[in-house]
């Protein structure tokens, strides 16, 4: 590609809103560009590095036997009323209506699709197993999207769906997928560790997460100190022993005296900070099921360890908080996202939560309080799970729950996951074949996700420095820049450029040559290229040819090299 022709918009600056250094130089180096919130275009130099990380995805899961298809973006609400998610998924679906006023949604997932598909397309054990996947838009839309394309509310996901009759072979498809995860992201060149993951509202036997290490990951990953045990760590809490049942809510019961408590004393009691106080307590009274518990073991840590907190108990830590001004209101929720479950019979709770949500556009609350319609139904367990996803009931260097060492906490990204579905989606949507008796039965179900766009990112969170991206070679929009110095002024210079430039297109090479005229200096194309972060650099000179040397410089080394003019091209094949 000729720099003349290409659309370089790179930036000095970083934009303000960006916080995370993806973000930063994916902005800096006119990769992506934002539409509307969690809405972005990719321009020609972000999209040939989405295309290397979907080309890498694709020719993997060809390889382990998955085959490829192509689901509608929109979905029909029918399918979804099926499953019960079009009630359960809550406000990250987008629902939309068609002329006629028939429901919609932009599919956040696949799973009611394809078992729609399957149930229609698959009669006999004998096609068993089979596995589909796509590499797909989808919508999401997040409570907070943030981190540019990390968190986005569009973004392309790559997704498979496997069909088994029996958990065995499911088991032998998962490990495959478990294993083609791997070879994807050695491909990449990234740093990256699978781990146990929680099977949380999907159910399922088994489940791990594929995360790229990286301070801004939004997820803590719990290491052994010792062993090879990792795993995400709402799934190592999960697996800490249970509190006492019964323990005494003593000090709750302090509060529940009929005094107004004022906000600074609630804090204290619950050593919490005071800006966390209305989410948790938000929490505290979300859902009275059987999460609740772990809701509460969440939330309530260290000397204050509650294990249950009864619905009077809990109006009894909000009903000072029905005194509170608006201000300190305003100032609890601090932006945070707080939140509610349904059937909640609590008058406490149904004013604060008009109060959160009058002063907070940010404050998503349940529907349906004491009868009352609040919103549309944005109520989602999710939230209040995300919600509390920085309160932590396991620290670094608690017992690992593997039993050997201590845990060690990292931060990650979340790029893939893989679940075993087993039969929560085939059973609702009765999507059976028949089995070696010739008996109906359901079939056992895996998927598989990979983040697309996320990798792009996460990827420059492990590869950067102070003058850009550093690209795996795998992800490198060009593998090879070419630099010419005043071009105009010496034929030998734009000869030799020339020259290179097309011999190595001819190669197969991806190649950029920084051709644009004088009025771009030396200066700018050089940060412009180490911004960009194309892994080999070659700056073409007079000063240079005159020894009959060019300059090469690799984007991972600190400083360059002089090499023969002859022998560039072999060094670069
Ligand atoms: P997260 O925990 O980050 O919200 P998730 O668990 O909701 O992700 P999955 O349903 O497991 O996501 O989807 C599969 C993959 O899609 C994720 O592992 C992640 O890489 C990617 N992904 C999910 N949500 C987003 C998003 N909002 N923007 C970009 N990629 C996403
Ligand atoms: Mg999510
Ligand atoms: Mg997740
Ligand atoms: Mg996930």
């Amino acid at each position: 590609m000729r720099a003349s022709r290409f659309l370089i918009s790179t930036l000095k600056e970083s934009p303000s809103d960006a916080v995370v250094i993806s973000h930063q130089l994916m902005l800096r180096a006119g990769m992506i560009r934002k539409v509307a919130s969690g809405l972005y275009n990719w321009l020609p130099l972000g999209l040939k590095v989405l295309r290397n990380v979907e080309a890498i995805v694709r020719e993997e899961m060809d390889r382990s036997g998955a085959q490829e298809i192509l689901m509608p973006a929109i979905q029909p609400a029918e399918l979804w009323q099926e499953t019960g998610r079009w009630q359960k998924y809550g406000g990250e679906l987008l629902r939309v209506k068609d002329r006629h006023g028939r429901d919609f949604c932009v599919g956040p997932t696949h799973e009611e699709v394809i078992t729609d598909l399957a149930r229609n397309e698959l009669a006999s054990y004998k096609q068993l197993p089979m596995t589909f996947y796509q590499v797909q838009t989808k919508f999401r839309d997040e409570t907070r999207p943030r981190f540019g394309v990390m968190r986005s509310r569009e973004f392309i996901m790559k997704d498979a769906y496997s069909f088994h009759v029996g958990q065995e072979s499911l088991q032998e498809e998962y490990d495959n997928i478990h294993a083609t995860y791997c070879r994807i992201f050695d491909r990449l060149g990234l740093d990256y560790r699978p781990v146990q993951a929680d099977t949380g509202s999907i159910g399922g036997n088994a489940s791990h997460e594929f995360h790229v290490l990286a301070d801004s990951g939004e997820d803590d990953i719990a290491f052994s100190s010792v062993s090879s045990y990792a795993a995400n760590i709402e799934m190592a809490e999960a697996l800490l022993p249970k509190p006492e049942a019964d323990a005494p809510s003593q000090e709750l019961a302090e509060v529940d005296t009929g005094e107004h408590k004022t906000i600074e004393e609630i804090c204290a009691f619950l050593n919490i900070e005071a800006q966390q106080t209305l989410k948790t307590l938000m929490v505290l009274a979300a859902d009275h099921s059987e999460e609740q518990t772990k809701l509460v073991a969440l939330v309530v840590r260290g000397d204050h360890e509650l294990n249950e907190i009864k619905a009077e108990k809990i109006e009894s830590v909000l009903a000072p908080l029905t005194f509170a001004t608006d201000a300190e209101i305003a100032a609890l929720l601090n932006c945070n996202t707080g939140c509610i479950g349904p059937n909640i019979q609590n008058e406490h709770i149904s004013v604060i939560i008009d109060r959160a949500a009058s002063v907070s556009s940010d404050f998503v609350c349940g529907a349906n309080i004491n009868g009352k319609h609040l919103t549309g139904a944005n109520w989602t367990r999710d939230i209040a799970l995300s919600s509390v996803a920085d309160i932590r009931n396991i620290q670094a260097g608690d017992p690992s729950p593997c039993g050997e060492g201590v845990i060690e906490i990292k931060r990650g990204i979340e790029v893939g996951h893989i679940f075993q579905l087993g039969k929560t989606y085939s059973a609702a949507l009765n999507a059976t074949v028949l089995d070696q008796n010739g008996k109906s039965a359901v079939m056992d179900m895996g998927c598989y996700g990979i983040g697309i766009s996320r990798i792009v990112a996460a990827a420059i969170e492990q590869n950067y420095d102070d003058n850009g991206i550093i690209w795996p070679e795998a992800l490198a929009p060009f593998t090879v820049g070419i630099v010419p110095l005043n071009a105009h002024k010496s034929k030998e210079v734009s000869e030799l450029a020339e020259g290179l430039y097309n011999s190595l297109k001819e190669k197969g090479i991806s190649v950029y040559l920084d051709d644009r005229d004088k009025k771009t200096s030396p200066g700018v194309k050089f940060a412009d290229m180490e911004l960009i972060g194309t892994p080999h650099r070659v700056v073409i000179s007079d000063r240079g040819l005159k020894e009959g040397e060019v300059e090469y410089k690799f984007r991972k080394d600190k400083d360059s090299q002089n090499v023969k003019a002859d022998d560039i091209e072999a060094m670069l094949l």
